[in-house]
């Protein structure tokens, strides 16, 4: 089958991949590639953040966490198996099992930080963007063809996929995709343990994580509703209010390399049906690397005939 993906950022790449090992013919069409996408910027750990349905979320993160943990023995991959540590409120209101933890095995464990508050302990793969994309692109026989799509219907194939992350507001008429302000600060390594990954999402207001990669720090962080249309502004206080948050868990960071905004596209849920010759798979959140690989294998299902459209 032939087959148009709209998007390349990890959403439409890992599609991509999925279409073109079950041998369909993939043409990708991208407005933009590397540092320019939203993909670029994320953490970008394996942790549920920001996304729904909680049952499918959870299913298609185990998915993926098994596929990025195949494919990290490739060092070229940018893909590392961290130790994650997700802060939470004292054991007793804590529930037995976090909602992410379909099929992965979680314990107990004070986090490695100043106070030791309890957390959720797991193995959490981590991927670093500006490795892993390139990798895959590399790995893809279709090539991104560089324009920006007006619209889905006019787009040649038997099948087109929406894979347009924020794009896909103004491509499905969706008001239900809206974007959600991000900001993070990289540091040097400092003294850090780089195997290490820490969350703490209590306060939605002071959310704050530590994602090492191999050469620096990624600490966050901020989820703030943004106006559709207008691009990510940095804002300064938000960076003092994560340093300071590092400072006050003992974190030992390095040095301020730069700093980096984005907006995750959020819906409720994310969207991955078919609709006639349109199949949207869109809407990831603050997840998209945790969720890209189960999400991939279903739009990919979604292709195959017979395959009844809402
Ligand atoms: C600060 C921050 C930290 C994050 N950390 C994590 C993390 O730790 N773990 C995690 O799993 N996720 C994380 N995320 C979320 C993750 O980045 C997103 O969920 C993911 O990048 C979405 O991928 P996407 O491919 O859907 O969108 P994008 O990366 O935005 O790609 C969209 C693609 O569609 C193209 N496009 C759009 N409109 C059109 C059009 N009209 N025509 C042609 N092309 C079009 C774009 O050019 C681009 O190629 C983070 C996000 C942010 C902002």
């Amino acid at each position: 089958m032939q087959i148009t993906i709209v998007g390349a950022g990890v959403i439409g790449l890992t599609t991509a991949y999925a279409l073109e090992q079950r041998g369909h013919d993939v043409r990708i069409v991208a407005t933009a590639t590397g540092v320019t996408t939203t993909s670029d910027i994320a953490g970008a750990v394996w942790f549920p953040y920001r996304a729904g349905p909680p049952d499918k979320v959870a299913v298609w993160a185990a998915r993926t966490r098994r596929w990025l943990e195949a494919l990290a023995p490739d060092r070229d991959a940018g893909i590392d198996l961290l130790t994650g540590y997700e802060i939470t409120n004292d054991e007793g209101m804590a529930p037995p099992t976090p909602w992410w933890a379909a099929a992965i095995d979680v314990t107990r464990a004070p986090a490695p930080v100043t106070g030791s508050p309890l957390a959720w302990k797991f193995a959490a793969p981590r991927v670093e963007p500006a490795r892993f994309l390139p990798w895959l692109a590399a790995r893809l026989r279709a090539k991104v063809e560089l324009r920006t799509v007006a619209s889905l219907d006019s787009e040649p194939g038997d099948l087109v996929i929406n894979c347009a992350g924020l794009g896909a507001r103004a491509l499905a008429s969706d008001d239900l995709l809206m974007p959600l302000f991000g900001q993070i600060v990289l540091t040097a390594p400092g003294a850090v343990d780089l195997s290490v990954t820490v969350t703490d999402h209590r306060d939605p207001d002071t959310i704050f994580y530590v994602i090492p990669r191999r050469t620096e720090l990624v600490l966050g962080g901020i989820s703030r509703p943004w106006p559709p249309g207008l691009p990510p502004d940095r804002d300064p206080d938000v960076s003092r209010r994560i340093l300071a948050q590092a400072a006050a868990l003992g974190l030992p960071v390095g040095e301020v390399l730069r700093e980096r905004v984005g907006l995750r596209p959020y819906r409720l849920e994310v969207r991955l049906e078919r609709t006639g010759r349109i199949v949207h798979n869109y809407g990831h959140g603050g997840a998209g690397f945790t969720l890209c690989w189960g999400c991939a294998e279903d739009a990919a299902a979604l292709c195959e005939p017979g395959t009844v459209s809402t």
